[in-house]
């Protein structure tokens, strides 16, 4: 028989599937895929429930239902500035996920290049290569993943398309800077490129930083593609409502995308995202207050396990250092101990590299109930306190 898509045939589970079964396997806690283990806004839930039973269960727009394509638009205005036309500027898609192949379907032709930064989520590159487009990748590394400014520079060219940007970053929580934001403002601008801007974790940046779009940047709106995430912003992440924002003349040829990937969303989900969109301002404070405060629980209980933590600004997620607890350097191998001995799952960050494997980090999320980041803290620490070769049997002793 005739062998299925090549790519595809390659390619392997997404590795927070594979850490969240692994998880299950062992019981151990899942701070790997980053998802809330409470709910989100009751009042955004119940909407959700109240749009399910007043009769409007057909298909609804290609581009959107009307109510929240307008609060996406007012939430651009309120939030950025960004004056948004809610009836040819917006398409909302099922999740960030399709939002990001529906921007990179509209902009790539074969052939076309892609700058994609690494660390990088796992959809960009193997959506840009299904579509024919060619990643041309730069590295940031550890420990301050400083924008390799002369690296970026030699990484666009006259076959260049489009940068794919995410900030807040995962899996390192990196906020750029407006500093960094108009460099690449000005790369897009000389070499006559696009923006495919994931934005997920818009509301969730911490320590009184401001989440700046590179759309805000002057001679960026025609050339930007700015995508959102219910799931992120209101902790629904099963939901799966994602939000593209840009100009009239790319969202047409992104909703063209739209209606050969899933056509529609569910609509009562959607009406409900409106709702939530609407919600004061407090809300909003309180989500990115509420993550901070686990961020820095999480954090000092790592460090007294004996992890050494980096800088997160923003995101779910907090990489830690291990080279401290384990010098042997696969820390795909350190993952699975963790996860079988200690009871703990985490994700490795070579995950996210395609190049050369960085060595010693792990991205721990941080978007749970205190008390089960105690509980993880506590495993963790208990199994490097009795050293690693008995871990379980030491986690026994102690419960
Ligand atoms: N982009 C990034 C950077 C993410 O971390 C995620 C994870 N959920 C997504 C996109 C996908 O978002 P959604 O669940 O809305 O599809
Ligand atoms: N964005 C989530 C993470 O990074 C995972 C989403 C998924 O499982 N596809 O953990």
């Amino acid at each position: 028989m005739k062998l299925a898509n090549t790519l595809l045939t390659n390619t392997g589970t997404t590795i927070f599937t594979v850490m969240s079964a692994l998880a299950i396997r062992h019981q151990a806690i899942n701070l790997g895929q980053g998802f809330p283990d409470t709910d989100g806004p009751a009042d955004v839930v119940a909407a959700a429930a109240a749009a399910l039973q007043d009769g409007r269960n057909q298909y609804p727009p290609l581009t959107g239902v009307p109510e929240l394509r307008a609060a996406v638009a007012m939430a651009n205005k309120r939030f950025y500035g960004l004056d948004i036309d809610p009836d040819t500027e917006v398409v909302v898609t099922s999740g960030a996920t399709e939002a990001i192949t529906a921007a990179l379907m509209a902009l790539i032709d074969p052939g076309d290049e892609v700058v994609l930064i690494e660390p990088l989520y796992d959809t960009y590159l193997p959506v840009v290569t299904m579509l024919g487009g060619v990643g041309r990748l730069v590295r940031l590394e550890p420990p301050h993943w400083t924008l390799p400014r002369a690296a970026l520079e030699a990484a666009f060219g006259p076959r260049t398309k489009a940068i794919v940007l995410n900030s807040p970053m995962n899996p390192i929580g990196k906020v750029f800077t407006p500093e960094e934001l108009g460099f690449i403002a000005g790369l897009m601008q000389k070499h006559d490129a696009y923006a495919v801007c994931d934005e997920v974790y818009e509301h969730l940046v911490f320590d009184g930083v401001q989440h700046l779009p590179l759309m805000a940047l002057p001679g960026m709106r025609e050339r930007t593609l700015r995508i959102g995430s219910a799931g992120k912003t209101f902790s629904l992440t099963g939901w799966k409502v994602g939000y593209i924002s840009g100009p009239a003349a790319l969202m047409g040829v992104v909703a063209k995308a739209h209606q050969n990937l899933t056509f529609t969303t569910p609509p009562n989900l959607q009406r409900a995202v409106a709702v939530g969109l609407a919600k004061d301002d407090a809300y909003f404070a309180g989500l990115a207050a509420d993550l901070q405060a686990k961020r820095d629980h999480l954090v000092a209980g790592l460090e007294t396990a004996g992890f050494r933590t980096l800088p997160s600004g923003g995101s779910y997620f907090v990489l830690a250092d291990y080279s401290g607890l384990d010098a042997d350097g696969d820390d795909a191998a350190f993952c699975m101990r963790l996860a079988e001995a200690a009871g703990v799952v985490a994700i490795p960050l070579s995950a996210f590299y395609v190049g050369e494997k960085p060595r010693h980090h792990v991205r721990f999320a941080f978007c749970k109930r205190i008390s089960v980041l105690d509980e993880a803290v506590g495993r963790l620490t208990r199994y490097f306190a009795a050293g690693q070769g008995d871990g379980r049997a030491a986690l026994t002793a102690a419960e």
